[in-house]
């Protein structure tokens, strides 16, 4: 091992726990946005137990070195890049299923979980773990609780959050602690066990999480509804949601995603629509026929072009998985592209879409726009065929009109991707004054040192971080 860093973080977490090789320091400096690669780290550090995390930290204190903590780097904020250096902690070899309780209806997960495999651990035995990010083949559970992640589901089930009862935490400093239990009610003082949710590793490294399971819905059925317009696809929505059948899944594409889903699904969705909702309805066999029938009705009173139940299990499932891959589908098809993640009251939906379409135009800027419509969540998507500082400008621009736009409709400038870097320059038009100040005295009580995660979720500001920036 070259570096002294290197070998002083092996003494803590082992022979092969470390990276300090240039390649591979290379791989650790971006998230999935590759937009913030600016800075690498000194060295990355993979360990296996909560000891280990929190020995590592202690380390990083005494000597005041940057630590970012890290799941599966898909992040679309830039959250877990290491723009000052310092040590990443890599959280994927802590990944063992610690507990599952039926009789409680919970689980115990180490921070480094895949999503995935912990829902196809619990599966088998009734339990369902609603979150659904669409990363779930890759991304962590820790990574899901540090930046709240949602997905599809989260009209109906909510987002990860609400599934966390309790974790482990290593601070700063090393001290390791408990917050929450796995009561599922519970009611002792402040609730930092969910400070920790959206902290985006800038409060400590979470290394265990507790969480809340349901049983697993008996019947489902999928429904594709094809809309002359975005806007009325966005009336649709927001009609659903005040109907009170609150399915599943309710997602909006618009006929570019569905052209893209169409690419790797068979038989393809029929493409003459504008834009297209895709639902899932779940509950009891009779729930589910009873709201597929109010869904269709009212669908159809509102005079869309089609509604088709999907009525073959494997078709239905093709079209989820092909949702899931949209994104990365769509880079196959242009140079560029940047994810937005604005959420809208529900009934501001239509007014969204259409001035999304008024700035796409104004622009000349190609937005694909889908999301979880359900829950008001929507990422228009800059696409660009070339990536230059024109290209650079243009986002920039639209990105921040995107905000704009969704403050100006009551809305909230990320609805689960979190902050990160991508966002920090509009946290204070969302939140004000008071509210950072706030946070930065929270941070300062769990990080007194500046230590963790530096330049993450509001810009570098007066203070340490300034200083090293
Ligand atoms: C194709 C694609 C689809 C996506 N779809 C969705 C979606 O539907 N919904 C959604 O919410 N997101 C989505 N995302 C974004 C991303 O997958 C989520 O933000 C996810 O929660 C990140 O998890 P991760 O393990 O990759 O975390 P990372 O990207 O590694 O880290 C994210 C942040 O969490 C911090 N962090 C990670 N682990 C810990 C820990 N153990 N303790 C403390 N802090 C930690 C990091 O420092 C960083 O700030 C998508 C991304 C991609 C690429």
């Amino acid at each position: 091992m070259a570096s002294s860093l290197g070998r002083d973080l092996e003494g803590i977490a082992g022979a092969g726990s470390v990276l300090v090789n240039q390649a591979d320091l290379y791989a650790y400096r971006s998230d999935a946005t590759y937009d913030y690669a600016t800075g690498k780290p000194d060295a990355v550090v993979l360990p296996q137990s909560t000891e280990q995390v929190a020995a590592i930290l202690r380390y990083a204190s005494a000597r005041g070195i940057f630590v970012t903590p890290r799941g599966a780097g898909s992040g679309l904020s830039g959250g877990c890049t290491p723009i000052l250096g310092g040590i990443v902690v890599d959280l994927k070899r802590m990944n063992r299923i610690l507990g599952v309780n039926p009789g409680n209806m919970t689980a115990t997960v180490e921070a480094g979980v895949v999503l995935d495999k912990f829902k196809a651990a619990i599966g088998p035995k009734g339990l369902f773990y609603p979150p659904d990010p669409q990363s779930a083949s890759v991304c962590t559970i820790g990574g899901n609780v540090a930046t709240r992640a949602g997905g599809p589901r989260g009209v109906k089930y909510g987002t990860t959050p609400h599934y966390v009862l309790g974790l482990t935490a290593a601070l700063a400093d090393g001290t390791v602690i408990r917050p929450g239990s796995l009561c599922v009610k519970q009611s002792v003082g402040y609730d930092i066990t969910h400070l920790f949710a959206g902290s985006e590793g800038t409060l400590g490294i979470i290394t265990q999480v507790h969480l809340r399971l349901l049983p697993k819905p008996k019947a489902s059925a999928t429904a594709v509804v094809t809309c002359n317009s975005a806007e009325q696809a966005a009336s649709v929505v927001s009609a659903i949601i005040s109907a009170g059948t609150i399915p599943a899944m309710l997602e909006f594409l618009t006929a570019m995603a569905v052209m893209v889903m169409n690419s790797i699904i068979s038989p393809p969705l029929a493409g003459d629509g504008q834009a297209y909702l895709l639902m899932e309805i779940d509950g009891s066999p009779e729930q589910v026929a009873a709201d597929v029938k109010n869904l269709s009705a009212l669908c159809k009173d509102m005079g869309v072009m089609d509604v088709r139940v999907i009525e073959d299990k494997k078709e239905a499932a093709s079209y989820w998985k092909a949702r899931a891959s949209l994104y990365p589908f769509i880079l196959t098809m242009a140079k560029k592209m940047v994810i937005e993640d604005v959420t809208v009251p529900r009934n501001q939906l239509p007014e969204f879409v259409k001035r999304l379409g008024e700035l796409s135009a104004r622009l000349g800027i190609l937005i694909g726009l889908g999301g979880h419509a359900g829950d008001g969540n929507m990422h228009p998507s800059l696409l660009f065929s070339e990536v230059d500082e024109n290209t650079r400008h243009k986002a920039e621009q639209a990105v921040e009109q995107i905000v704009r736009m969704g403050l100006a409709l009551g809305g909230t400038i990320s609805g689960e991707h979190g902050i990160g870097l991508h966002k920090s320059a509009f946290v204070e038009w969302e939140l004000g004054r008071e509210q950072i100040e706030l946070m930065k005295r929270i941070k300062a009580a769990f990080d007194p040192d500046g230590i963790m995660n530096p330049g993450k979720i509001w810009p570098f500001e007066a203070g340490r971080e300034d200083q090293e920036a």
